[in-house]
């Protein structure tokens, strides 16, 4: 068993979920003028849906929440704070997921109080509805159990974030050294996901990179 219930999601799967989004959209009647988007989530599930809905304005608002390897680490916030005339428009504001929905409460709020458009629906591909503080108008999927979706534009990062964790707690337990195949595969055992050699690789050289890691003869070593 994994310790972290983690998805490893798809590019196929994302435009199939913006799809289905974009068709409860349609269904309901609401026809946004402009998307925003949150970034840096809501990005590409934005980019889609104003492929599939036609819509032709788009513009984001970066809301700080997440902090490393899933875990939350400050209270959500407007980053780059700027002011639109939305006055008459319809805004569909789309995230990828709600999970505690913090972000997306900061993110309708400041454009409601400070952009004040005519109407403002939510759209998010995932809703976690065991955590989530609000229900997003418009999702695909309800997630009961609490699960961190691996999308395609975080790889990367959480790959790092990821073994950055395993190295922290394993530390504790008095290992320091590893093999690269002893991490991918303590990787592969925590997270329960295989995310594919080329993204192990970036992750270890971005660790040996900011100093968490050091190389010799083959082993990697924690540096404290
Ligand atoms: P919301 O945007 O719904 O308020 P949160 O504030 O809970 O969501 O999270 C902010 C961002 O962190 C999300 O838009 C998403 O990019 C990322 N995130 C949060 N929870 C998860 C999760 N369970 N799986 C993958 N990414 C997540």
């Amino acid at each position: 068993m994994p310790r972290v219930n983690t998805k490893l999601v798809c590019w196929e799967e994302v435009v199939d979920w913006c799809r289905k989004l974009a068709e409860a959209v349609e269904a309901s009647g609401f026809k946004p003028d402009l998307i925003v988007s949150i970034a840096r989530g809501g990005y590409i599930p934005a980019r889609l849906l104003c492929d599939f809905l036609d819509v032709h304005d788009l513009v984001s608002l970066q809301v700080l929440h997440w902090g490393k390897a899933a875990e939350i680490t400050a209270v959500a916030h407007v980053k780059y704070p700027y002011d639109l005339n939305l006055s008459g428009k319809r805004v569909l504001l789309v995230d990828d997921i709600l999970d505690t929905g913090d972000s997306v409460i900061v993110a309708r709020d400041y454009i409601l109080s400070r952009w004040k458009p005519a109407e403002l629906k939510i759209a998010a591909m995932q809703w976690i509805s065991s955590v989530a503080k609000i229900k997003p108008d418009f999702y695909v999927e309800e997630v009961k159990d609490w699960i961190w979706y691996q999308y395609p534009w975080t790889r990367a990062e959480d790959t790092t974030n990821f073994f950055e964790k395993i190295i922290s707690e394993r530390v504790k337990e008095q290992k320091s050294e590893w093999s690269y195949e002893e991490l991918v595969n303590e990787f592969k055992e925590w997270y329960g996901i295989d995310v594919g050699d080329s993204y192990y690789k970036l992750a270890v050289k971005r660790l040996k990179k900011n100093g968490k890691l050091e190389e010799k003869e083959g082993r990697y070593r924690v540096r404290y």
